[in-house]
């Protein structure tokens, strides 16, 4: 029997909303949807590109990007005196769900897009701004994240790197680790302690750093993944001097920064379509009669449908400027729960009944190796759950 709701009363932990209403695509937003899924069927059938699993991790075409910034699709959200298209976050997100759904390259431009460009906005001088901002507009200018380091991951106030204020600037000296991209970025932001760690306020004295990544003292190394491919990084900085005029916001205020950086990069619908080509062929091969059909596809269908909604709903929220983390958070956890839970399930539909199907294969094959990085990067989901309970006011 199903019970009569109780009424939750005002204040308590569980009245508030966890993830914004949902909203329905308007048809200007519809429009441009389809203009950019005319231009990538146009790529695919120009052979540009070859759709694959995970691609704005592991697929890097700077000329893509820069085609993507010629045609107005990058720098959706920088206003247009940046050099940006000052456009929504909505319509961001109708292009980068366009591009993740058929597995775009996309890996060159997206830190840069996703929260690069966003975070000097915020904490940006004007020179700054002017520097690089329409030069990532134009899918030219690409950074990485040099938060992680080889004993800092969850625990990011443990950051170990260290800058120590010389003539003009800072020099910087310590290892990132896990660094996507680094191999192939201009430059990156550093998270670096800028003074002796409190254990009582661990998470003062940190300061963010606009890293050159080809400046002196900087060492990049390769960490090859176990299926051969080149996308993380160990990045050594040795004494890296940092003029002040590359100092990110405030000197000591760099845990607060970080912490909104991670709001941009937690709730994007990268976090629910990383394996949905692979999702997307296991459909066309069971309509073909290459697979049998199995009943377990309209589940995995809904459940992606009902998240990119809310993953819709977080980006009406930010485009309202109204707080998104709890949301953000929940919409990380399900999503890459779900992104995972499409690797098995092809697995396992296949295991039963394998039929040769190369393409099918190889995404499936794809799927599972990049499988274990979607629930750890941009934030555990031990540690999103976390999140999730402190916002609903349950810790
Ligand atoms: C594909 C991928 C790309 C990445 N790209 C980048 C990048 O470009 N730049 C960058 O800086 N970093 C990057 N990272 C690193 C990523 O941010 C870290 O892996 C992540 O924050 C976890 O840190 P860790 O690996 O040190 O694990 P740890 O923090 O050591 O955690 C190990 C395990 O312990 C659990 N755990 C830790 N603390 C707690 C707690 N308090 N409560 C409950 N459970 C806990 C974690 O959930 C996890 O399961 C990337 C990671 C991956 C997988």
């Amino acid at each position: 029997m199903v019970g009569t709701p109780v009424p939750i009363p005002e204040g308590h932990a569980m009245a508030h909303t966890l993830v914004p209403p949902v909203v329905t695509e308007g048809p200007a937003l519809t429009e441009l949807r389809l203009e950019v899924r005319a231009f990538l069927e146009d790529e695919i059938a120009a052979g540009t590109f070859v759709p694959h699993v995970d691609t704005w991790l592991t697929r890097w075409d700077r000329e893509f990007t820069r085609e993507l910034g010629r045609r107005g699709w990058l720098g959706m959200v920088i206003p247009t005196r940046y050099g940006g298209q000052g456009r929504t976050y909505l319509e961001r997100f109708v292009v980068t769900e366009e591009l993740l759904v058929v597995g775009a390259p996309v890996a060159a431009q997206w830190v840069s897009e996703r929260q690069i460009g966003p975070s000097l906005l915020t904490y940006g001088t004007e020179e700054q701004k002017q520097a690089y901002l329409p030069g990532i507009s134009r899918g030219e200018v690409i950074f990485g994240i040099g938060m992680s380091e080889p004993d800092s991951g969850s625990d990011l106030a443990s950051v170990r790197t260290r800058g120590e204020k010389v003539e003009g600037g800072w020099k910087v000296t310590g290892t990132k680790v896990w660094t996507s991209g680094a191999h192939e970025a201009d430059g990156f932001f550093a998270l670096a302690r800028t003074e002796p760690l409190d254990p009582a306020h661990r998470h003062r004295g940190m300061t963010q750093f606009i890293v050159d990544l080809h400046a002196p003292g900087v060492q990049i190394r390769p960490i090859v993944s176990m299926d051969g491919d080149h996308h993380f990084n160990e990045v050594h900085l040795d004494g890296v001097f940092i003029p002040d005029d590359r100092v990110l916001g405030e000197v000591g205020e760099g845990w607060r920064q970080v912490s909104s950086e991670l709001g941009f990069e937690r709730s994007g619908p990268e976090r629910i379509l990383s394996t949905f080509q692979l999702l997307a062929e296991a459909a066309s091969a069971m309509d073909e009669g290459r697979l049998p059909s199995d009943g377990g596809l309209g589940r995995h269908v809904a459940r992606v449908a009902a998240l990119r909604q809310m993953s819709f709903a977080v980006s009406t929220a930010l485009e309202a400027h109204e707080p998104a983390d709890t949301a953000a958070a929940v919409v990380k956890v399900l999503g890459t729960t779900e992104e995972g839970d499409i690797a098995d399930y092809v697995d396992t539909l296949t295991a039963s009944g394998w039929v040769e199907d190369e393409r099918l294969y190889a995404l499936l094959q794809a799927a599972i190796i990049q499988r274990p990085g979607f629930t750890l990067r941009g934030g555990t989901n031990e540690i999103l759950r976390g999140v999730i309970a402190r916002g609903l006011g349950m810790r």
